[in-house]
């Protein structure tokens, strides 16, 4: 079926479906634990499947690692670590994380298509933004593989030992790789749990190592469900944790790991503030706002999810943006043209559903894109509410869905402290022409990431990370690295 896209003058263009091709995917029925560089079967035997969120087909079986299988792990991680990982030069490392790097390149166009067919985010984006980042955070973190002492000079940098590691669902390839690269970079070994929904790329990264060489036990991928988490949170031999996921999670996690040796880094979740004052670029904020929140499918932890739209510009841009949300396509995440893909999974479809109910019960007016959806798979259309109050559900809990909640203010002061009224402090975006404001606002936002004029920008060099119950440590930069060195 064609498409029509009508750009911002209101000229119509008709797209042909243009489908990424998935002949060049190899993907087995079903994947076992990655344990010592050996696909393991799980002890329990159990496998549970993992669909495709735009079909609800079936794309593969996945092993349930419980927590003699994660013992398992930790065992070779721990090997690995005193017997060669701990032994080996900085140089040496670094050689090994350049070479996964590169073949990740090299096999860049598989994993897009597979994360975009476990995860549902678009080609567009698995294409060109998760998958170069991804190999980008191993080729940076190579680099200060055999400079860590310049890194943290007169700081003695030493490895923690065992990390375990445990990512979502939103950017897979991606959290793998801010989670490897500076552990494997700083000395450390891993045992890695990706989420039960998108385990794929990770098990595709996991092909890549082998086939690199690297050592093994350096790497253990085990997947599962929460409990699979849980076991690698509670094992006694591990060193530290790094988690990212919801804040509920990040609290049991916290409450687990009190009173023992652990270090941890927790990265929770989010309710950014995206703010527009009235000197800001109209045609590019609204193009800001919509990648804040429509990108990935609202599924960002750092989605500029509440705007504060000066008042006197507040008519202007609302209508920009109905019009904008009128020709974002939402369907196939395998063709180039779709803008919005599939929800992740029916529970996260329901869960926005619910809000979007909420939003409705509480007196907020909601419009949607007029787009067609696919009737078969879990799909959500771009949403705003307007007439929004601080106390609205909508405006309070993170949704992690395409919906944003508008509200408007007069004064500096006032969008401050609107901002910041919130449990979160992950990230957020401020759009003015005065330079002098974007400095006022950064200092003032509490928030680990404030772009301005800009949003959703992210680059391997610059750390990330959140405030308040948004978590704690950064990753990425020499912050992430540091985050997995003893620093003496
Ligand atoms: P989640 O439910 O907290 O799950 C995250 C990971 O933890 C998954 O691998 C999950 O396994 C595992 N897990 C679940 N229960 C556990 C337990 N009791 N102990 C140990 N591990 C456990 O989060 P999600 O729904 O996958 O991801 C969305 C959340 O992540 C959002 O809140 C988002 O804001 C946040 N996020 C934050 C950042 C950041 O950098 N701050 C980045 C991305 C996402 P299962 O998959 O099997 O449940
Ligand atoms: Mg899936």
């Amino acid at each position: 079926m064609a498409k029509k896209k009508e750009s911002p003058q209101g000229t119509e263009w008709n797209y042909s479906p243009s489908p990424e091709s998935t002949t060049h995917v190899k993907l087995e029925k079903r994947y076992a634990l990655f344990i010592n560089n050996e696909w393991v079967a799980p002890s329990s035997k159990a496998y549970f499947p993992t669909l495709n969120p735009a079909n609800e087909t079936v794309i593969s079986e996945i092993a349930w690692a419980n927590d003699k299988d994660v013992d398992k792990a930790v065992r070779a991680a721990r090997k690995a670590y005193q017997e060669v990982w701990s032994k080996l030069s900085g140089a040496e490392r670094g050689k090994y994380l350049f070479r996964i790097a590169r073949m990740m390149q090299e096999k860049s166009r598989e994993l897009a298509v597979i994360e975009s067919m476990d995860c549902g985010k678009p080609i567009r984006e698995s294409r060109d933004i998760d998958i170069p980042l991804a190999c980008n955070h191993f080729f940076y973190y190579a680099g200060w593989a055999d400079k860590l002492e310049y890194a943290f000079p007169t700081k003695n940098p030493k490895p923690l030992g065992v990390a375990g590691q445990i990512i979502p669902w939103n950017f897979p390839l991606l959290m793998a790789a801010w989670k490897i690269a500076p552990a494997l970079a700083a000395g450390n070994t891993v045992v890695l749990k990706p989420a039960e929904t998108t385990s794929l790329t990770a098990l595709k990264l996991a092909e890549i190592i082998k086939e690199s060489g690297l050592p093994p036990g350096v790497v253990n991928i085990v997947t599962g469900h929460g409990d699979t988490g849980a076991a690698i949170v509670n094992h006694p031999d591990i060193d530290k944790i790094a988690f990212t996921g919801s804040t509920n999670v990040g609290k049991i996690i916290q409450r687990s790991v009190a009173g023992t040796h652990k270090k941890t880094t927790l990265e929770l979740g989010g309710k950014s503030a995206n703010i527009i004052f009235d000197d800001a670029p109209i045609d590019q904020a609204v193009e800001g706002i919509v990648n804040g929140i429509f990108f990935n499918q609202g599924h960002v932890c750092c989605a500029g999810s509440r705007l504060f739209v000066q008042e006197n510009v507040a008519e202007e841009v609302i209508r920009k943006l109905k019009h904008r949300m009128e020709s974002l396509y939402v369907g196939d995440p395998l063709d180039k043209n779709t803008d919005i893909g599939a929800i992740n999974s029916k529970e996260q479809l329901d869960t926005i559903n619910r809000y979007i109910k909420i939003g409705i019960e509480e007196g907020a007016e909601i419009h949607q894109s007029q787009c067609a959806i696919p009737s078969q798979g879990f799909f959500c259309r771009p949403t705003l509410f307007i007439g929004v109050s601080q106390s609205h559900t909508i405006a309070q809990e993170e949704i992690f869905g395409p919906v944003l909640s508008i509200q408007t203010f007069r004064t500096v002061d006032e969008v401050i402290q609107k901002a910041n009224n919130t449990p979160y402090g992950l990230a957020a975006g401020v759009w003015t022409d005065k330079g002098s404001r974007i400095f006022n606002l950064t200092t003032q936002l509490k928030a680990g990431v404030v772009w301005a004029n800009t949003y959703n920008k992210f680059d391997p060099v610059s750390p990330f990370g959140g405030y308040k119950e948004s978590g704690f440590g950064r990753e990425g930069g020499l912050h992430g690295l540091g985050a997995y060195l003893k620093l003496s």
